[in-house]
């Protein structure tokens, strides 16, 4: 582990870019990991590094449609298994979903290494895992089309962090209600999400369980009215203007 003095402005990032280092010097992260890792840094600098106001909405309307689901699963790659394993599982519990490991880039010894890790952190029920139960998305020709059909593929809800677009795209293909967890609000998933919640996964998905928590004493009523008030399309747009606002403070005094 590499010391990074207390007073470093950078500090934050710098420990939460070394998550992701040990998680690929343990074989959770693939190399590519790394680099969307670097991308979503790009875009949290340019966020200010903070959950904004449009953040915390998106994450009342995601934990109220996950509450409102029938059958939602959370989807797990190796990224957010080296950043974020304990708060999935605690959601997961919270919530009443299932957990599937599902790896852009497919790698047998890496996928035991994440339900290692999941497992060590508290999950019980791990789904992706039994050959048996594949089962194949349309519409997308990675590897990632490959779902377990007790899982995502059963799923109506599905909560997607750090996802790559052609899988987004197949998923509101199959007609599920995607949520997901990313920095940068041009990104296909940003565009392509029911419910996209513009920030670092490491802020907030403790914000998540948090609203799931406050909001399961709602009833199925109120949860609705949440979710039908929504406009994803304008949240999204009000994150990149406060990007624009953001740029445009520091030109100012540059
Ligand atoms: P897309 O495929 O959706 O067009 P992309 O190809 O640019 O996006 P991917 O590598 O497919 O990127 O997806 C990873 C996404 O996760 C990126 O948009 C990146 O900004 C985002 N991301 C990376 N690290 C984090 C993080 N810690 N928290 C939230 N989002 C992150
Ligand atoms: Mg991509």
């Amino acid at each position: 582990m590499t010391l990074i003095p207390k007073s470093h402005p950078r500090r934050k990032s710098l420990l939460i870019r070394e998550k992701l280092v040990n998680g690929f010097d343990n074989g959770l992260v693939a190399k590519e990991g790394l680099l969307a890792q670097g991308r979503g840094e790009a875009f949290d600098y340019l966020l200010g590094e903070k959950t904004n106001k449009m953040a915390k909405t998106a994450i009342r309307v995601a934990a109220a449609q996950i509450l409102l689901a029938d059958f939602p699963v959370i989807s797990v790659n190796g990224n957010v298994a080296a950043l974020c394993p304990k708060e999935i599982v605690k959601l997961a519990k919270t919530v009443n979903a299932k957990i599937e490991v599902n790896l852009f880039y497919v790698n047998e010894k890496r996928k035991q290494n994440v339900i290692k890790i999941l497992r060590k952190s508290g999950a019980k029920e791990i789904l992706g895992v039994d050959k048996q139960s594949k089962t194949t998305l349309s519409g997308i020709d990675s590897a990632r089309r490959i779902v377990d059909k007790n899982g995502i593929f059963a799923a109506d809800v599905v909560l997607i962090p750090l996802e790559d677009g052609d899988r987004t795209l197949a998923l509101r293909k199959a007609g599920k209600i995607v949520i997901t967890f990313d920095l940068n609000p041009l990104s296909r998933t940003s565009q392509t999400a029911n419910v996209t919640i513009v920030d670092n996964v490491i802020r907030s998905m403790d914000l998540l369980i948090d609203a799931s928590k406050k909001l399961s004493k709602r009833n199925q009523m109120e949860l609705k009215k949440i979710v039908e008030e929504f406009d994803n399309k304008k949240n999204i747009a009000k994150s990149i203007i406060e990007i624009r606002n953001n740029l445009l403070r520091r030109a100012r005094f540059a």
